[in-house]
Parts: structure tokens; sequence; C-alpha cells
């Protein structure tokens, strides 16, 4: 089936043809017609599925149907700022063609720059929760027209702890309005939510829920925790991989890694929440580039990143929250291309691997590396070699503990 069939306006097309797209991804079949007919949507989709493009193409087509008017008529939410870049790089790409102006709000820059912008009009805003409502209750923004409320990677604003927001700013949006909520994962605080959001809604998806990308190779190595770092430099050194993430769990532990493998002779930068946005945006370009070969990033930092034709990523370190894994690894094999995610496991993450299986419903077969297999008469840290696995509720208490201290507006 082609987009043409899909009954979008022809500009939207022309940009779409300009863009290489041949044809809808499955996301974008199913849920065009649905928002089209005006139904609420809850879609399951991870990132690199062509979401962005399903839900943006038929909100742009909506309001070129009606009148041009200068108030804003559909708001994105994002849970952080990268997302919300990239979502709006979509939007004007699609848009390119007609007058439809969108507007970027995010925290960790300057306010009054997006004030000027919204004054100047716009018919979208793309935002993240705790900004959003600064500009609303300081009243340099108002939502009384809006008619499209999205929820992208609504999984992750709940995890990063955006729920108040989310209330706060429902109370100020009218209640008549389609509402479309995307996630990458579903559990019950979600199915929570969309009671409280969602009228009626279509329920799509896509492949079955809580799977990874079809097309991303996924490996296993078991190594001791001390020598990741020798191991991970190895692979990008003699493998020649040219275009590597990184993904770790701390900060800290971020900056150290991209320090150390810069001696390894690979140049690679860190990204996390405490760097400026402005560090972040030119470590990811440079990234882009190609200037930098590997780029380290925590979980939350890394949200949004959409890198046509990565091909590896890299965990470091296995997450806390194992639905994070099928993030992580959804940064590669997008839209249709392969991917390799290949995860260095320590013993003492093993419970950490079992999670990850568990929500995948798939067995991750761990391989030893010659040269690289762990030393099993080492005493782990905890002084056992494995941990039983604590309950979802646990672990996942432990990681959004981490992210509360990440969390910027
Ligand atoms: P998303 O899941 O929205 O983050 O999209 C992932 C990537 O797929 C982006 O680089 C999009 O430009 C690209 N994309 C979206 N829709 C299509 C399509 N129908 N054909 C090819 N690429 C697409």
């Amino acid at each position: 089936m082609s987009f043409t069939s899909l009954d979008l306006n022809p500009v939207l097309l022309k940009a779409i043809e300009e863009s290489g797209y041949e044809k809808p991804t499955p996301i974008q079949l199913a849920a065009i017609p649905a928002i089209l007919e005006h139904h609420d949507v809850m879609a399951g989709a991870q990132t690199g599925t062509g979401k962005t493009a399903a839900f943006t193409l038929p909100i742009l087509h909506h309001i070129l149907s009606k009148p041009a008017t200068r108030s804003v008529k559909a708001l994105v939410l994002t849970p952080t700022r990268e997302l919300a870049q990239q979502v709006f790089k979509n939007i004007e790409t699609y848009a390119k063609h007609t007058e439809i102006k969108a507007v970027l709000v995010y925290g960790g820059v300057s306010i009054r720059p997006q004030t000027e912008a919204i004054n100047a009009g716009a018919d979208i805003i793309v935002a993240t929760p705790g900004r959003l409502l600064d500009h609303l209750i300081n009243g340099s923004l108002t939502l009384a027209d809006l008619e499209y409320l999205v929820f992208d990677e609504a999984d992750r604003m709940l995890d990063m702890g955006f729920k108040d927001e989310i209330n706060n700013i429902l109370k100020r949006i009218p209640a008549k309005r389609q509402t479309l909520l995307f996630s990458a994962t579903f559990d019950d605080s979600i199915f929570k939510l969309s009671k409280t959001l969602l009228n009626e809604p279509k329920l799509i998806e896509v492949g079955e829920r809580n799977t990874a990308a079809t097309d991303v190779e996924q490996i296993v190595y078991t190594v001791d925790a001390d020598r990741k770092r020798e191991l991970t430099s190895f692979l990008i050194g003699s493998k020649n991989w040219r275009q590597v993430l990184i993904f770790i769990r701390t900060k800290q532990g971020a900056d150290a890694l991209a320090k150390e493998m810069c001696k390894d002779g690979i140049k690679t930068q860190s990204i996390h929440g405490d760097k400026s946005q402005g560090a972040r945006d030119k470590a990811l370009a440079e990234f882009k580039e190609g200037k930098t070969r590997a780029l380290v990033a925590t979980d939350v930092a890394a949200r949004g990143i959409d890198i046509i034709d990565l091909q590896y990523v890299i965990n470091y370190e296995l997450p806390y929250v194992a639905e994070d894994y099928i993030h992580r690894i959804g940064r590669t094999g997008r839209a249709g291309k392969t991917g390799l995610a290949l995860s260095l496991m320590s013993p003492d993450e093993e419970w950490l691997l079992k999670a990850v299986e568990e929500v995948l419903d798939t067995r991750l077969l761990p391989q030893w590396l010659p040269g690289y297999e762990p030393d099993l008469n080492k005493p782990a840290k905890n002084g056992r070699r494995t941990q039983s696995a604590p309950s979802k509720k646990t672990a996942r208490k432990k990681a959004l503990g981490e992210r509360s201290n990440r969390r910027k507006r």
C-alpha cells in the first residue's frame, strides 16, 4: 500500500516523497486512517517505527483542511528535549510546503525566545511538560483552542515522574479534543493514564507488545565489569565500527568511560542530563557528522536520538528497568535497516538480563568472547556471583530514584 492511498493532502505527499519514503510503515498504515477519522488512538510503537509521521501527517492534514487561524491547534508532549527536537524537525520536514508553524518549548534554555516564537504565531507546540506548564502558568501560552493532544513516549513520561505536570496541563486544555497516546511499552500505569485521557480509543499495535525491533541482532557477552572498557575499545577498533552508541547507567560513568575510550584512541563523547543543552546538541551533532566515533549516553539523555543508519548499540551496563532495553536497542535497526545490539553483562548483572528476557519473552544466550572470559574465581562486588532478581517494582524504584536526580524541566 502506498502513501497516496492514505488520502493525505497532496502537499504532505510531496514532502513525504522528497523525504524518500517509499511506503508507509505498519504503524503509519494503522494509525493514519484512524486519526484521519477523528478517533482517539492508543498505539504501541517504539522509536524507529515511523510513529512520528504516523501522528504528525494526519494532524497536518486536518489543520490544512480548515481555514488558517493564529491559535495553537495541536500539542505534542514528549518526555525529553531531545525527543521534542526530533519531533519538531519531523514536523518541519512534513509541513515544509505549508504555512503551518510549529514551535519548540523545552526547559534548560531561556524562556524568552520561546515566548517570542509563540507570539509570532504557532499552530503546533512540541513541548516537554515542565516548561510547557511554565508558559501556561505565566500566561505566555494559552491552549483554549487546542484540538489535538499527542503523548509521545508516554511510558517514559510516567517513568520520569511527569504525572503531576500532565494532570496540571490537562486542566488547562479543552476536554473536547482528539487525543493520541504513543508508548513503546504498556503496563498498568499506562492503561490507568489512558483511561483518564482517551475517549473510546482505537488500540493500535504493530507486532507484539513489549518486543524489540526484529531487524536488530542481539548479542550478549559475559565479561568482568573491570574489563568492559577494554573489550568495548577492542571491538570498536578491531571491527572498525564507525558510529557506536553506548548506554550506561550513570552520568559519572558516562564521563569516565568517554575519557578512558579517548585514551584508547577512540574519539568518544558523553551525553547526559548534567550537560547543558548546548553541549548535548554539540556532542550529538559531532557524533552524527562522524567527528566522534562513539557516544556514551544515559537512558534519559538518549531518548529521542534519531540517527539514520546507526548500526551499533552497546549496552555497557544492562538497564535497571528492563523496558529501557527495548528503547535502547530501538536506536538501531530503524525503519527497516539492520542493526546490532551488543550487551556486555558482568556476572553480577545476570538478574538484569533475566528481567530483559522476561519483557522480551525471548531467551538471550550469553556468550564468552575468547580472551575476555569472566574470571569465575573472582568474587563479585556484592560477595556473590549472582543475585536473585528483585521484583520489577524494586528495580523500577531503584532506577526511578536515580532518574529523579537527573530530571530537568
Ligand atoms: P520515528 O519512529 O518516528 O522516530 O522514525 C524513525 C525514522 O524512520 C526517522 O528517521 C524517519 O524519518 C523514518 N521514517 C518514518 N517513516 C518512514 C517511511 N514510511 N519510510 C522510510 N523511513 C521512514
